[in-house]
Order: C-alpha cells, then sequence, then structure tokens
C-alpha cells in the first residue's frame, strides 16, 4: 500500500474514519533517524495501521531557540517512511495547526518545573499542546514516545491521565550511535571535533551506572563523579545533572530504584540531552 501524505487536519479526519484499529500513532519533528525508525517499528508490529507526523512545533520552541535552524529533509524523511510501510504520514504546515486565532494551551503543573522545564520555560506547554492537538486530530489507539525524552514522556503521561485521554502512551528504548551517542536530529549541528567530543554524555551515564551497580547509592556523590568526567572534555558545558526519581522527577538524595539520571550538556553551541534508568 502506498503512504499516503496528508497536509490538511479535515483530510486526516477523513482518512482515520477508514484506518483499521487498532492504530498507532508516532508523533516526530521530522529529520528521522534510527531513533524514530525504531518507534515506527514498534507501532507497526503492534497495529494494524500506523501514522506518523512530522511537524516542527514553533510553540516547543523558546525565542532564543533554533526553530529556524532545525534540520528539515522532508522528501528524505518520506522516502525512509515508505520503506517503513507506514500507513499515513500527517505533515501539516504551522498555520493549519496554529492559524491566527488559536488561544488555547495544555499545561501540566510541577512535572514540568524542572530538568528540561528549568532551562526551557515554555517548552513544555509547547509540546503538550501540540501532542494534545495531534491526539486529538489522528485518535490513535497507541501512541510511541522515545526513552531519550524521558521527561517528555513522564509529562505525557501525566496529560493523558489527568485529562482522560483514551490511548496508551508505549516507550521504546533510546537507539545510540555505536559510541554510545544517542541519536537525535540535532546531532547533524557537530563538527567532527564536537561529534568526537559528544561521547562525554553517554560516557557520564555509563559511569554512574558503574558506580551504582558496585554499590554507591548517594546520588549528590554520583552527579560530581560526572561533572568531574565531563569537565574534563573542554568543549562540553553542563547545563544540568540530575539524579531524580523516575515518576515523580523529584530529586534524590539516596537512590531507590527506578532512578533516572539525567543531562542536558552543550557541545559547543548544540545543547544535548540523554538519560540513563538505575533498576
Ligand atoms: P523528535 O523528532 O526529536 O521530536 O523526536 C520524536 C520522537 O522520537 C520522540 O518520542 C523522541 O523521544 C524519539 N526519539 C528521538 N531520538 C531518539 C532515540 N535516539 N532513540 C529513541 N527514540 C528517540
Amino acid at each position: 500500500m502506498k503512504v499516503k501524505i496528508i497536509e490538511k487536519i479535515d483530510t486526516m479526519r477523513r482518512l482515520r474514519r477508514r484506518l483499521v484499529e487498532p492504530v498507532g500513532f508516532v508523533p516526530t519533528m521530522g529529520y528521522l533517524h534510527e531513533g524514530h525508525l525504531s518507534l515506527v517499528r514498534v507501532a507497526r508490529e503492534e497495529n494494524t495501521s500506523v501514522v506518523v507526523s512530522i511537524f516542527v512545533n514553533p510553540t516547543q520552541f523558546g525565542p532564543q531557540e533554533d526553530l529556524t535552524s532545525y534540520p528539515r529533509n522532508t522528501k528524505r524523511d518520506l522516502e525512509l517512511l515508505a520503506k517503513e510501510t507506514v500507513d499515513v504520514v500527517f505533515i501539516p504546515e504551522a498555520s493549519e495547526m496554529y492559524p491566527g486565532s488559536y488561544s488555547t494551551w495544555v499545561e501540566v503543573d510541577r512535572l514540568t518545573q524542572r530538568l528540561e522545564g528549568a532551562s526551557r520555560p515554555s517548552h513544555f506547554k509547547g509540546v503538550t499542546t501540540v501532542v494534545a492537538k495531534l491526539f486529538n486530530i489522528i485518535q490513535p489507539t497507541q501512541a510511541y514516545f522515545g526513552q531519550k525524552d524521558a521527561q517528555q514522556i513522564a509529562v505525557i503521561k501525566r496529560m493523558v491521565a489527568d485529562l482522560n485521554m483514551n490511548l496508551k502512551i508505549v516507550t521504546a528504548p533510546t537507539v545510540r550511535e555505536p559510541d554510545g551517542l544517542a541519536m537525535s536530529s540535532r546531532n547533524s549541528y557537530l563538527n567532527p571535533q564536537e561529534r568526537q567530543a559528544a561521547v562525554v554524555l553517554y560516557q557520564a551515564l555509563c559511569l554512574a551506572q558503574q558506580l551504582w551497580s558496585q554499590g554507591e547509592k548517594n546520588a549528590p556523590r554520583i552527579c560530581q563523579e560526572m561533572i568531574n568526567l565531563i569537565q574534563k572534555q573542554p568543549l562540553a558545558s553542563i547545563d544540568y545533572i540530575s539524579v531524580a526519581d523516575a515518576e515523580t522527577l523529584n530529586e534524590l538524595d539516596t537512590i531507590s530504584s527506578p532512578a533516572l539520571v539525567s543531562l542536558a550538556v552543550g557541545i559547543g553551541k548544540t545543547r544535548l540531552i540523554d538519560n540513563i534508568v538505575l533498576q
């Protein structure tokens, strides 16, 4: 079956009525890599129909962030999705999702105040708003998100529970490059020297895992060891390092599992995030 490429909300709704249940949905901002495609493959296995969206959502970027430079290659994305036997690609314009009269926002409290939310104050308001809109338009049975954005998953699960949305949220593991760097569309910003330096995020997470496996349960001590490691890399600047309860995202002093170890680190001008769960 040929993949249908849909730009208009009305057309997407009409087509949705003809899709055979269960419908799996993978929201993305495009510039697809193996991380995205792994979500598509899980969705393909678990559903009769698969919808992927490609939408660089302007409302989740802060004024100083990389909305205009965010990498885009729709032609290549569509070729990759055609190979994965996706049924529908929903690829709306910003003006279709946010017409001039647009005034409604979905906001999750508390969980969004820390980590990514502390560094990027309006980010999650944009994420939850666009994801709620996409869920309303596509009405999936299940939606697929990557562990790479662990806080995003916690926030979306909270929104789905609090607003009684009728779908299941499925999480898939982080896909990494051979040296451990988590795949990300933003990796394309890195020059060769920065690309080499970027492995330090994964190395710091591995160090945390190793210390914890050896019996270290004191979170600040683990964070300090991670800081020491990252500070040896001259191109790296730490935004945050956190050891938190995986569900509430409350910072932990003593580690009880499952604990989310997450970090945001600038490599040159590029801000990268990654995480692992200790359990
Ligand atoms: P994005 O296009 O960056 O908004 O990501 C779309 C979806 O792909 C989100 O659910 C991400 O968590 C997920 N994703 C991004 N990178 C990876 C990765 N390396 N492994 C697994 N999932 C990922």
